[in-house]
């Protein structure tokens, strides 16, 4: 995608130190090693007997227990078993763990109902990886799974990028700025606040500027604002409206665009460009074609600009659940609700819907050059975070 190739070998963002459980959600600048091998020992991983295979079915002579966290002095010799715990270290001599499900004890005496072979429920030392290996590359974002791996390999402190500051612009004579009430031919600025959320789930640091009037100059002063942060946002006044100046003002700035039209819907007049050192998006100003578009095409920057190694589409596959047709020639990326079900549209009176968005889980996006589907088939889905 042409938003990857532009950010390739750009500098890597600067690094800052985090406890472990602050790395969530934050991208990695540093490798998680092993600092020893997983499992440490030799591991039960059932509740029952440690005992030789080959003695099986017993009876066996109960010789002693060992419980997790303590580690078993003797040795299982033939005819032996000791009692075992989830989590303890196999005790010698033993080569599996039988289930206590599976057996029946009597007078100090165990017996097993079916046959075991060497190495069941044992996890062997070293069979998740081995001391030194790379758990974790930098570039990856931490999840509350990476937060535990910190932990259990005993890191107090990780590196990770410092998070991209995006500053967005939202523009239209139309807009009231925030707390103020709209008379009946205005409305409420709600793309600066789904981008604002966007930009977080993306890892980014939103800022959000004023709104910038349909004039050329107050929106160039705006941009110049913008530019000052890592990435800049605009959204409106990018179509051929007699007043869209978004883009004249950017190349005003002296901007230099990349593509300025997508063959998407919600979509279509969409600028990215880069001006001053910094890279820029003009999303077209409908609500929904905003949200589409970030994460079409702007999230990705967002992540690779905050140092993720890529910036991959989560692209899924459901069944439709209903019949499904739509105009062919434009991809287009449709609200609707994932169940176990399959995919729903969610119905929608076109790109200025907020609220049919809110009441989708995902976009489902329908191919170009298909347009019709039937009900049990098959269609892209964009998964929502
Ligand atoms: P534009 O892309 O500027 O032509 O705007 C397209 C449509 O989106 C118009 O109906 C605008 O009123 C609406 N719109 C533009 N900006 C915003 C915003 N910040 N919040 C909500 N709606 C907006
Ligand atoms: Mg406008």
């Amino acid at each position: 995608m042409v938003v990857e190739r532009v950010l390739a070998g750009r500098r890597a963002p600067e690094v800052e130190t985090v406890a472990p459980g602050d790395a969530l959600g934050r991208v990695l600048a540093c490798e998680i090693r092993a600092d020893r091998d997983y499992p440490p020992f030799d591991r039960s991983v059932r509740d029952g007997f440690a005992v030789r295979a080959e003695d099986l079915p017993g009876p066996l002579r109960i010789v002693g227990e060992v419980r997790a966290g303590q580690v078993y002095p003797g040795e299982v010799g033939a005819g032996e078993a000791v009692e075992t715990m989830t989590g303890a270290p196999v005790p010698k001599g033993a080569d599996c763990v039988v289930m206590v499900e599976h057996t029946a004890s009597e007078g100090g005496r165990v017996t097993v109902d079916r046959a075991y072979q060497a190495g069941d429920h044992i996890s062997p030392r070293g069979a998740e990886c081995r001391a030194g290996d790379v758990l974790m590359r930098a570039g990856v974002r931490v999840g509350y799974a990476g937060v535990a791996l910190m932990a259990s390999v005993g890191m107090r402190e990780a590196t990770v990028y410092r998070r991209p500051r995006v500053a967005i612009v939202a523009t239209g004579d139309e807009i009231v700025a925030d707390g103020v009430e709209p008379a009946a031919h205005q409305i409420r600025n709600s793309n600066s606040h789904s981008l604002a959320a966007q930009v977080r789930l993306a890892g980014g640091e939103p800022e959000i500027l004023p709104v910038a009037p349909d004039e050329l100059d107050a929106t160039a002063a705006l941009i110049e604002r913008g530019l000052e942060a890592d990435l800049l946002l605009l959204s409106g006044g990018v179509s051929a409206g007699r007043y869209d100046f978004v883009e004249q003002a950017l190349e005003w700035v002296g901007a230099e665009f990349y593509f300025d039209r997508v063959l998407i819907q919600p979509g279509q007049p969409l600028v990215f460009g880069r001006a001053r050192g910094k890279f820029f998006f003009g999303l077209p100003g409908n609500p929904a074609s905003t949200m589409v578009c970030f994460e079409v095409f702007a999230r990705a920057a967002v992540e690779l600009i905050g140092g993720m190694g890529e910036a991959e589409l989560d692209l899924a596959e459901a069944a439709l659940a209903v019949d499904f047709r739509h105009r062919a020639g434009l991809t287009r990326f449709l609200p609707a609700v994932l169940s176990e079900g399959g995919i729903t549209p969610v119905k929608w009176a076109g790109s200025g819907d907020i609220a049919a968005q809110a009441r989708a889980n995902c976009l489902m996006v329908a191919d170009p050059e298909r347009p019709e589907y039937r009900r049990g088939e098959r269609i892209s889905v964009l998964l929502r975070r």
